[in-house]
């Protein structure tokens, strides 16, 4: 019978901040494929919340990291570095912008919220790249997390689309200059899901109606269902698949102008 392995593999999961995140889904589906895993946490409030799922994971390093802090996500490739002398598996789902931007027009953003909103939730996953680089001499994957709002104006997602408009650009540059390397850089461009970060935008429950509405599958997804598209796209059933901005949407992206 085929069945997804990852067994042996060395997997780092940065985003997850509790049972509802993405990258916990993520997390869970690469341990069942049989990865060993690392995984982060933002601050001394995060951990209580992402320690017992790290337990729950037998994880083999809960490290603390937060993007914006310098340092800090060098000295969690430095230790992985030491343990593992490789890496196969980075998965990055980090998104972040202050709530007066997130609100607000685009047109209002500031300098400083746009560059730290961009710092945060785009510039980490290339520095994660650049980092991950050297441990991955045997190839690897490296993927992160968009959403259609990069694509199409979404009302409500505000700086958010422009900034993940820049790392789907970034998930094609990467690809292009790490693939003679073997290593594989995609996007889940997931469907609205209900996770914190979700929590931020406003009207998220009409962006979740108007999303099962109109998706061909006339339904919304779950994380259940991202974490089963990112332990395809980490494993060798992907190997052909690099730069690639995969929907995990129900079909929603090809939606056009539909009548009810
Ligand atoms: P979440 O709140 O569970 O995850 C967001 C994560 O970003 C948290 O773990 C948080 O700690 C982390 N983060 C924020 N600032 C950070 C920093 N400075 N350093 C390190 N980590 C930091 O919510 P989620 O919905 O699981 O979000 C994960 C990713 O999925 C995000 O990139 C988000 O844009 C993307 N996404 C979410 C949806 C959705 O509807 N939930 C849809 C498409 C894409």
């Amino acid at each position: 019978m085929e069945r997804i392995d990852l067994k042996g593999r060395k997997a780092l999961v940065v985003g997850v901040a509790n049972a509802d995140s993405l990258a916990w889904w993520a997390a869970r589906h690469f341990r069942s494929a049989g990865a060993d895993m690392a995984m982060t946490y933002l601050n001394d409030k995060a951990k209580p919340h992402v320690a017992p799922l790290a337990e729950e994971l037998e994880a083999q390093f809960l490290l603390k990291c937060d993007v914006a802090v310098p340092d800090e996500l060098e000295a969690v490739f430095e230790t992985l570095s030491e343990a593992w002398q490789r890496i196969d598996i980075v998965f990055h789902a980090v998104a972040w912008a202050r709530k007066e931007d997130l609100h607000g027009r685009l047109t209002d953003c500031s300098a400083e919220g746009f560059a730290e909103s961009m710092l945060i939730s785009c510039h980490s996953f290339i520095r994660m790249a650049r980092l991950a680089e050297p441990l991955m001499q045997n190839g690897g994957s490296l993927i992160t997390l968009s959403y259609y709002g990069a694509e199409k104006v979404v009302d409500h997602y505000n700086v958010m689309g422009p900034v993940k408009a820049a790392l789907e650009a970034s998930v094609r540059y990467l690809a292009h200059e790490l693939g003679p390397k073997g290593i594989r850089v995609n996007a889940i461009s997931a469907g609205p899901i209900k996770t914190r970060a979700a929590s931020g935008i406003e009207h998220f429950d009409e962006i979740l109606a108007e999303s099962a509405a109109k998706a061909p599958l006339r339904r919304t997804v779950d994380a259940c269902e991202v974490g089963r598209v990112s332990v395809l796209l980490a494993s060798d059933y992907a190997a052909s698949i690099t730069g690639e901005i995969v929907h995990a949407d129900a079909g929603f992206h090809v939606a056009g102008m539909i009548f009810h």
